[in-house]
């Protein structure tokens, strides 16, 4: 009677998965800018909205906007003109640049539909209008690749796969398999935002090894044992500006 009651919740926990499975592979489409195949599960106003909604509850965990509005407006520009010259021009996507009054906190970040934050305090480690536009370059990036559409997608089908896992007792394994896949994902999100940024930065009329510079300067402010939020999911930083160099090779024109 037992082993009747196992085999039934292993045939509705595989079939559970293999449900989550389909739904996924049908979700496979082609990223009209990227040329990258990957799954999505929502429309591009839908990514619009979801960056408009949460754009105001961000900046406020950040301390809020930076008060001097000059300062503001210089982010806006060059944001702006990476955005103007180059492929992110022609996407449906409504680009907004924030600099946010957070001054302890290292970051820069991009909500999908192209809303992007910068702190006060990684704008104050910069050096130059060009590393300025290396980071903006690369936050454009994560939304042209629909990088948080994805990772929506993604928990999604983790979501699903889980709950079949846990019916038949293999929770754990599946969860593992899933936090791993995520992580995995984010490495290489950062490493195409990377090379997109570069392609913005040429576009632009910038000169692209700044981005090395912001490399750099993230690697010196973690310091050998902190990690700033920037950087957590990221990729080893000598190993980006390997990557940064070969697309810089790429792209020069
Ligand atoms: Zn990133």
């Amino acid at each position: 009677m037992r082993r009747n009651k196992f085999k039934i919740r292993l045939l509705i926990g595989v079939a559970i998965i293999a449900f989550a499975y389909i739904q996924r592979c049908n979700r496979q489409e082609v990223n009209p800018y990227t040329g990258k195949k990957q799954a999505i599960s929502m429309t591009t106003d839908q990514e619009i909205a979801i960056g408009l909604q949460s754009a105001p509850q961000m900046t406020q965990q950040y301390g809020g906007l930076y008060p001097d509005e000059r300062l503001q407006s210089y982010v806006d520009m060059v944001g702006n003109k990476l955005v103007h010259s180059s492929l992110a021009s022609e996407t449906p996507y409504k680009y907004d640049f924030h600099l946010l009054a957070d001054d302890q906190t290292i970051n820069a970040f991009a909500l999908p539909g192209g809303q992007c934050f910068i702190t006060y305090a990684l704008l104050s480690k910069l050096e130059s209008e060009e590393q300025l536009a290396g980071v903006l370059g690369h936050e454009i990036g994560h939304v042209l690749g629909k990088h948080s559409a994805e990772r929506i997608a993604e928990s999604d089908f983790w979501k699903t796969a889980t709950t079949g896992a846990t019916v038949f007792d293999m929770g754990g394994a599946a969860g593992g398999i899933g936090q791993k896949t995520l992580l995995r994902n984010g490495r290489d999100d950062e490493l195409e935002s990377d090379e997109l940024g570069v392609q913005f930065m040429i576009d632009a009329g910038y000169n692209p090894e700044a981005m090395i510079g912001v490399m750099k300067i993230l690697k010196t402010a973690a310091g050998p044992n902190r990690t700033p939020e920037f950087q957590s999911t990221h990729p080893d930083p000598e190993n980006r500006i390997e990557k940064i160099r070969a697309a810089i090779k790429k792209y020069k024109k």
